[in-house]
């Protein structure tokens, strides 16, 4: 029996769009989920090294938020209210100031601009155009920002921008971190487009950027790059937007992705995590004096999902009030490195290339179908794991921050398999 027979799944092969993708890769039909595993209808278990593709920091349905979300709707509270005022929206706006914005002394309005991260770039780039009169943005090489028109014409992959339909324009690509594999000095090409009169670049309102490209094939930069960023767009004038959308709500071990590196961007996308519960929110932080927008002037339906922001507060308040995450994170990010370090030094001739930071990591294969194989030999082993890169060639490790040592463990032992077995073909 073919897939697309199959009686359990026909319903989504013959009524669904064709544009449906991660359910090629794991086509299952899913049915409950808890910690970092989800289970099937059949009561199949497979660990989750994707967690929603970054959605899910905290793992699935985590016990603490889950009670406050169940008591939230049990007791009829305010479920949608665009931007109108709620004591959920109050709680969460106190609480995300009070332990993530004041304790890293930064100063940021919110924005709430609608479900999604594609929603929190566009406001981005919409106000940095607005607040500076100018139309260009710069972006860089292997971005991904998000499907909506402006938010893909900063993103770079070329069969998602095949799919806008229109000219993506108003964007210019530079080199992200170690393009060139450092032959040249950090922001060679960009500063010096900046600094000549004859080179053509329109002036930029902002250069878009994110710390680790996870869609984008996990690509890391370094901190002093981007403390090279931030000073180059303070010297020209250019407003710094932190796509801290993936990588965000403590991905690389801190609450924001940036902060190791010590910068301050001028405004920050965080979305995906930010509910912790895996319920679409999304927000855009700018700094006071960019908080220009006229009563209405950008505005949305879903801004104000309640439940949302219920376990939104809830999630800072569990894992935000001390070092324990973050450091937790730190650690074992270092032991998947130092396990993805061990299979590529058992693989010699494949040019295995570990990538990465805290827990968003990275195996680089020399090609997209070895990846592929894999990640298939790793879910017939009940192990959720997906590739990205431009050629799909990156096998990208994405588990919840939560997930346990003995889980962390099994999960890398499937990778380890799945790869000598497809390596050996
Ligand atoms: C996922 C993602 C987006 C887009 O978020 P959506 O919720 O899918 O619109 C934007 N930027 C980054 C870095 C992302 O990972």
């Amino acid at each position: 029996m073919s897939i697309a027979e199959d009686p359990s799944i026909s319903a989504f092969t013959s009524q669904e769009s064709g544009v449906r993708s991660y359910s090629r890769s794991w086509p299952v039909v899913f049915d409950r989920a808890q910690g970092a595993h989800l289970y099937d209808t059949d009561g199949t278990s497979y660990l989750d090294f994707f967690a929603g593709a970054g959605a899910l920091n905290y793992g699935h349905n985590h016990p603490a938020l889950k009670q406050v979300l169940v008591d939230y709707i049990a007791s009829d509270r305010i479920v949608h209210s665009l931007d109108m005022f709620t004591e959920a929206r109050r709680d969460f706006l106190d609480t995300f100031s009070e332990q993530i914005l004041e304790p890293r002394d930064l100063d940021y309005r919110v924005i709430f601009p609608g479900p999604g991260g594609a929603n929190a770039v566009e406001a981005a780039l919409k106000l940095a155009r607005k607040v500076t009169g100018r139309e260009s943005v710069v972006n860089f090489t292997n971005a991904f920002h998000g499907m909506t028109l402006g938010a893909l014409s900063v993103t770079g992959n070329s069969l998602k921008r095949g799919g806008a339909g229109v000219p993506l324009v108003h964007a210019t690509p530079m080199p992200f971190d170690d393009y060139f594999d450092r032959d040249y000095p950090d922001f060679f090409y960009f500063e010096k487009l900046l600094t000549d009169t004859g080179s053509g670049l329109n002036k930029p309102a902002a250069v878009i950027v994110e710390t680790v490209q996870g869609e984008g094939g996990v690509n890391t930069a370094r901190a002093e790059w981007l403390r090279g960023l931030e000073k180059l767009c303070r010297a020209h004038d250019i407003l710094l937007i932190l796509d801290d959308v993936q990588m965000g709500c403590g991905r690389t071990g801190g609450f924001f992705s940036f902060e190791e590196a010590g910068i301050v961007p001028d405004i920050v996308c965080l979305s995906k995590s930010i509910s912790g519960y895996g319920l679409p929110m999304a927000l855009t932080l700018v700094r006071p004096e960019l908080d220009v927008w006229e009563p209405g002037e950008h505005n949305g339906t879903f801004r104000g999902l309640a439940p949302a922001f219920v376990t939104a507060a809830e999630a800072i308040r569990t894992f935000w009030s001390d070092d324990a995450l973050q450091n937790s994170t730190r650690d074992k990010g270092a032991y998947i490195e130092s396990r993805l370090n061990a299979i590529a030094a058992a693989h010699p001739v494949a040019g295995l290339v570990p990538k990465g930071r805290g827990l968003a990591r990275g195996l680089q294969f020399s090609d997209g179908e070895t990846a592929g194989q894999v990640a298939a030999l790793a879910f017939a082993q009940g192990l959720l794991v997906e590739t990205s890169g431009p050629e799909d060639e990156v096998l990208k490790l994405l588990p919840p921050l939560t997930i346990t040592d003995d889980e962390l463990n099994r999960g890398i032992e499937i990778i380890d398999a799945s790869t000598t077995v497809a390596l050996a073909d």
